[in-house]
């Protein structure tokens, strides 16, 4: 098999297996019990809050954990807005955020929230003047992805956070497909909660984390015991942490490292893909994007149709977000930078990792020359 959709899932990586092992059987305690033994699983909660902490320049403190994105993303629109809005108030955001964003700001509008959302260029970049401009005396919250999981676009962050931190307006980043991959400083870039999930960086499914800066006051997530300081009740995942941890502190010693390959192996997956097959478009932003990700319209072939014949043989690449792969409707993202219902529905997403080799790419051009020449000679 070859895996090209690492921004679906990626694979848990050998340090994170191992980190987790000795906190599945033998030091299965209670981070919250008192003893020894309970001690040992609260040590590695709060070593792995250390380790996340560093790369991303804030206080362990500042660490809370959670299932994984959704959650953390769940947690920062529903929470703020009811802690700071009360009921009523304003949040901007962008018409390119994953729906676990959309769908919470969706909830909140039900309850008499109201929501802005800002407009994108046709690379993906969120329009400055247009979020300026939707600024009002009560708007609680901005939202805004670090890098979009569709298209791979990064946004200037540390702009948007000095634009909220001068309106005295609360900033949140969706770093989900950001995090470990490209550097992130939330005093750098004025952020004041952050979203992330392990399975985006070689770590378990299932275990994320949310950083919410010092002074910013957050309604509990969860009622219950007074784990995570009360915000996220519940006893800690504590395998799946040091799992996370471990492998995060590893994905930051060999960032840059990492980032080079990847951007020339998807580079090279690109210029021959456009140089061989006709007709294809590469969206996105060139310059402001995530190293490993294409996404490519093939003009004329169904996007669904290329990834069952990819699949076919052995290459897994997703139609659009993963998160919509169930869905009939064409992909926000793709609609958003002005591509129509036809060449939504037409485009791929190759989203590769460090592991994928040259000759793999090699194996799934050619693959793909081959598809696309037959599917455009049915239809001819
Ligand atoms: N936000 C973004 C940008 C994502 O790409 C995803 C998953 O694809 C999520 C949030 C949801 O994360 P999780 O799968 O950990 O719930």
């Amino acid at each position: 098999m070859i895996y090209l959709d690492n921004a679906a899932t990626t694979k848990l990586s050998k340090i994170a297996k191992e980190a987790m092992e000795p906190y599945l059987d033998k030091y299965y305690g209670n981070p919250s019990s008192s003893y020894e033994f309970g001690e040992i699983s609260k040590k590695i909660m709060d070593e792995g809050r250390e380790q996340i902490s560093k790369i991303i320049n804030c206080n362990p403190g500042e660490i809370y954990y959670t299932s994984g994105g959704t959650e953390s993303d769940n947690f920062a629109i529903k929470q703020i807005a009811e802690c700071y809005g009360g009921g009523h108030g304003h949040i901007i955001t962008s018409k390119i955020e994953h729906h676990a964003i959309l769908h919470s700001c969706k909830s909140i509008e039900k309850k008499g929230y109201e929501v802005s959302y800002i407009g994108v260029d046709k690379w993906g970049r969120v329009n400055i003047n247009e979020l300026i401009n939707a600024i009002r005396s009560d708007t609680i919250l901005i939202s805004i992805m670090h890098a979009n999981n569709e298209i791979g676009t990064v946004q200037p962050i540390a702009a948007i956070g000095r634009i909220a931190r001068e309106n005295g307006i609360i900033f949140h980043t969706d770093a989900v497909q950001s995090f470990a991959h490209i550097p992130i400083d939330v005093e750098l870039m004025n952020i004041d909660l952050l979203s992330a999930s392990g399975h985006k960086f070689n770590g378990p499914k299932g275990i994320g984390f949310m950083y919410v800066r010092d002074g910013i006051k957050v309604t509990p997530l969860l009622d219950g015991g007074e784990q995570e300081k009360g915000l996220r009740a519940g006893t800690g995942n504590v395998a799946s942490v040091a799992g996370m941890s471990a492998v995060a502190k590893e994905a930051e010693k060999r960032m840059y490292e990492r980032i080079n390959y990847e951007s020339k192996l998807r580079d090279y997956f690109v210029k021959r893909v456009l140089r061989e097959i006709p007709y294809v478009k590469y969206n996105g932003n060139v310059k402001n994007k995530l190293p490993n990700n294409a996404n490519l319209t093939v003009k004329g072939v169904s996007g669904s149709v290329l990834m069952v014949m990819l699949d076919e043989a052995g290459i897994c690449v997703s139609t659009g977000s993963a998160c919509n792969s169930n869905s009939k409707e064409p992909s926000h993202v793709l609609k958003a930078i002005g591509l129509s219902d036809k060449d939504a529905e037409c485009t791929i997403r190759v989203t590769l990792s460090s592991d994928n080799t040259y000759k793999e790419i090699d194996y799934t051009v050619d693959k793909m020359k081959k598809i696309v020449y037959e599917v455009r000679e049915k239809l001819a």
